[in-house]
């Protein structure tokens, strides 16, 4: 099936719409029945992903006026978060009728009109350990708890509808999240603010495809009366539902390291650059060779795979083993649809951008692309 999406110019990116509309599903099906599902998408704006997410979701989370443009006409609620809101984007949330999380007591005050907020609280107190920890630290994100009284004070003006407090990325301890969910629950009933109360994102995916994120742990959270719970996952629903696919252009030994050189790189893929690690590829053998030479290959080794950008900072993965590649074959690194191109510095160089294409979701025999994962 993945084969036959690849046909075309490379490198592409594939998604996979069956397996967004499935995540979505997931999450909603351990959660307390009645929650509801925001997708953030900063993590994959692509327009196909965007759509199936948003028919799957009940919402879309934007933060910025380029994210609430593309997602205004796709006739879903909106929720507008981000510390920088400037006051044409707060005019032009309020006139979606986006539910705007409000990050400062200087914000609310410029909202115009009445809007439908909620409040979005740096908590005292950690509630979670992850990375991009974003709540009991110093950040740029949300109110002190110590101004709580004073915005539900300026918020009268406005439809007060809950709290916010996405707080981590890429979480994967799902028992550490499960508490998560229930600590901000017994938290915003303690204070009375509701009946809103939106955890956020930060559900993990481990990009190298070794852990993952036990969902059952989330059956274990129960929804105190009268609240209602939101969750705005982005990694978690695109992660998996993306495959990079890109040509070994070159193959070659330096100082005793095997590189396989790609048409493509992190300009396209930026994470295993960003995050410096090693993301794992399955190999797509390509039979055609063109020239009258000999065709490159290695046979049980390891490989390094650069890039085409003139950096040697330029790595999609390290010291991976294989047991044949050739310049010709094609690698496809699975998990690569959640902050990939998103994030990627798509003008360097004056690259090629890569191709994208999805799946049909007619899939003849039911089973994921090569390297998937389906929920
Ligand atoms: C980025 C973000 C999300 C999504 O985070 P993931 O880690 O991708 O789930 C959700 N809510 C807010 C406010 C965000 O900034």
């Amino acid at each position: 099936m993945i084969e036959a999406a690849l046909a075309g110019p490379l490198p592409a990116y594939v998604y996979d719409l069956d397996v967004v509309r499935g995540r979505i599903r997931a999450l909603r099906d351990v959660l307390p029945a009645g929650t509801l599902v925001a997708y953030a998408m900063k993590a994959n704006g692509h327009p196909d992903v965007l759509r199936a997410a948003a028919a799957a979701a009940d919402a879309v989370e934007v933060a910025s006026a380029g994210e609430l443009d593309a997602a205004a006409g796709l006739g879903v609620p909106l929720i507008l978060s981000g510390p920088a809101k400037p006051d044409a984007l707060l005019r032009r949330a309020v006139d979606a009728g986006a539910v705007i999380n409000v990050e400062s007591l200087h914000e609310l005050r410029r909202i115009p009109g009445r809007a439908r907020i909620c409040l979005r609280v740096n908590r005292t107190h950690p509630a979670l350990p992850g990375t991009h920890r974003m709540s009991g630290t110093a950040t740029q994100f949300g109110l002190a708890e110590d101004d709580i009284p004073a915005a539900l004070e300026l918020g009268r003006r406005h439809d007060v509808q809950g709290v916010h407090l996405h707080a981590v990325s890429n979480n994967l301890d799902a028992a550490a999240h499960a508490a998560f969910l229930r600590d901000c629950l017994a938290w915003a009933a303690g204070r009375g603010i509701g009946p809103v109360v939106n955890a956020g994102g930060g559900f993990g995916v481990d990009v190298t495809g070794r852990e993952t994120f036990d969902l059952d742990r989330l059956r274990d959270v129960d929804l105190p009366a009268g609240l209602t719970l939101v969750v705005e996952p982005g990694r978690f629903v695109a992660a998996p539902a993306g495959w990079y696919a890109a040509e070994v252009i070159d193959l070659k030994s330096s100082h005793g390291t095997w590189f396989a050189v790609v048409k493509g790189g992190t300009h396209h893929f930026r994470l295993p650059a960003s995050w410096g690690y090693s993301h794992p590829f399955t190999i797509l053998p390509v039979e055609a060779w063109p020239y009258p030479w000999p065709r490159p290959e290695v046979r049980d080794t390891r490989v390094t795979v650069a890039g085409e950008q003139c950096n040697p900072r330029d790595v999609l993965a390290r010291d991976e083993p294989v047991p044949r590649l050739r310049a010709g074959d094609v690698l496809l690194f699975a998990r690569t649809g959640a902050y990939g191109w998103e994030v990627a510095h798509h003008d360097f160089l004056r690259l090629d951008p890569p191709r994208f294409t999805t799946l049909d979701g007619q899939r003849p025999d039911g089973q994921p692309p090569a390297g998937g994962t389906r929920p």
